[in-house]
């Protein structure tokens, strides 16, 4: 179900155990040879696919193309909410839906700097409404569900996901090829994470500067499709857990897992 089709009765008449879906993308520079709209096509194509496959049992927003994008401003064409506006706009719109009565809730992520300022949202209301254990409160990012995309197509090179890279060109070549600018002559960026495990406050100068991180010389849009496949299946995958959910053992769980 698309939220934007509906009228408000037939949203107040659902079931409140109906999960609700939020995807939030981006509008930012995806280098030289890549739209800056990359992250929400790519975003909306794997909710597209995600939502035939689901059908009637899940409420899908529509996709909030803005996002928490300041590393990228050094770049024209880039549009970014401030942290600490986005955070607020996220709980915001999880919180109006806690509003409607609605219980299961889920960001689907389609941009790096969306993660962080995803997750602290739905720790925030959790803690806010810690007395509603009837609550499911979820953020997850595409590429992170569905596993390992170079096992099912041994052909993609890049074992994570980077920007404007082999992955993203892939996929932006099985949708609108017209988009993509000359990708076999890239200049391969290296992934640069000279200071892992240890998380760095990065601007996008620091590491790349045509604006892409990763190798999308051989992009294709074959590989593309494989890319699409696998995270469909993940985010499905996520949204059947969350429907099988039986409104209580997750919470008992929770106790049982090591926390570090
Ligand atoms: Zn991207």
């Amino acid at each position: 179900m698309q939220l934007f089709e509906m009228n408000w009765p037939q949203v107040a008449a659902l079931s409140k155990d109906t999960p609700v879906v939020f995807p939030i993308a981006a509008l930012e520079q995806h280098g030289r040879h890549m739209p800056v709209f990359t992250d929400s096509l790519l975003l909306g194509e794997v909710i597209r696919r995600a939502s035939e496959r689901l059908a009637e049992r899940v409420l899908f927003a529509p996709l909030m193309w803005l996002g928490n994008s300041d590393h990228h401003l050094d770049f024209a064409g880039t549009l970014s909410e401030a942290p600490r506006a986005y955070l607020d706009l996220l709980e915001t719109l999880m919180e109006n839906f806690i509003q409607h009565g609605f219980k299961r809730l889920v960001f689907v992520n389609g941009h790096g700097g969306n993660i962080v300022p995803g997750q602290q949202a739905v720790f925030e209301l959790r803690q806010k409404h810690r007395q509603r254990s009837d609550l499911l409160l979820l953020s997850a990012t595409y590429w992170g569900l569905g596993g390992k995309p170079y096992e099912v197509d041994p052909s993609i090179k890049q074992r994570q996901m980077g920007h404007a890279c082999e992955w993203e060109t892939s996929m932006v070549l099985r949708l609108e090829p017209h988009l993509v600018k000359d990708h076999p002559h890239v200049t391969p960026q290296e992934f640069g994470t000279p200071f892992e495990p240890a998380s760095r406050g990065w601007t996008i100068p620091d590491r790349s500067t045509a604006g892409h991180i990763g190798d999308p010389r051989h992009a294709s849009a074959e590989k593309g499709e494989a890319l699409f496949q696998c995270f469909t299946r993940g985010a499905v995958s996520l949204v059947e857990r969350m429907i099988a959910w039986d409104g209580w053992l997750a919470s008992t769980v929770s106790w049982m897992v090591p926390l570090g």
